[in-house]
């Protein structure tokens, strides 16, 4: 374990991640049900009030990215339950990698239509 820190630190250390016109928003009351019902098929608890959420122009190969309580989502995918739930899961569980059963069982495994890194 002791290693795996100065790894983590170097990510969190690297230039931070910028999408073109953000915009820090308030999430509407859906983002709040969504993250209950994520939270139940996960079986995990996280701050629904400590994310920080940032609309933003992602460009062609994001829809939605994560870095620890900061969530950016496509300003065309706003209303989408997918890209929200999915990016509420990676706060979730931090798995980057989206290798945990977890994504399929919440219905928001990555899918390659979707662009989603
Ligand atoms: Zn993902």
């Amino acid at each position: 374990m002791r290693h795996i820190w100065p790894f983590l630190l170097l990510v969190a250390c690297d230039t931070p991640f910028h999408a073109p016109n953000e915009e820090v928003f308030v999430p509407p009351p859906e983002y709040r049900e969504w993250h209950r019902g994520i939270e139940q098929c996960s079986r995990r608890r996280g701050a629904f009030d400590a994310i920080t959420w940032i609309k933003a122009d992602l460009g062609p190969n994001y829809i939605g990215r994560t870095e620890g309580r900061k969530v950016w989502i496509d300003r065309d995918w706003l209303t989408s339950w997918y890209v929200v739930s999915h990016e509420l899961l990676h706060t979730l569980i931090r798995d980057g990698d989206h290798r945990s059963p977890l994504w399929e069982a919440c219905g928001v495994q990555p899918n390659r239509h979707l662009r989603h890194p």
